[in-house]
């Protein structure tokens, strides 16, 4: 699968780090940073100056298991 992301945010992403810890699905990268990035809440609220929090998945839903 190409890996190459549609997001500028990607490198810094915590989406990202998540995945490669194994600590979310993969499907979030394939829908939103390799897919449609466009839709992605986390994005929409970079690019308003928003703080995001790391536990915030692209749909916007929260993962609880990721509070520490
Ligand atoms: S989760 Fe959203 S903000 Fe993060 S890299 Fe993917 S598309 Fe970009």
């Amino acid at each position: 699968m190409d890996k190459k992301s549609n997001c500028m945010w990607y490198e810094v992403c915590s989406i990202k780090e998540f995945i490669e810890e194994g600590r979310i699905d993969e499907k979030w990268e394939k829908e939103y940073c390799w897919g449609d990035s466009s839709k992605c809440v986390r994005k929409k609220m970079e690019e308003q100056g928003k703080y995001v929090p790391d536990n915030m998945m692209p749909d916007g839903t929260r993962d609880k298991s990721l509070e520490q």
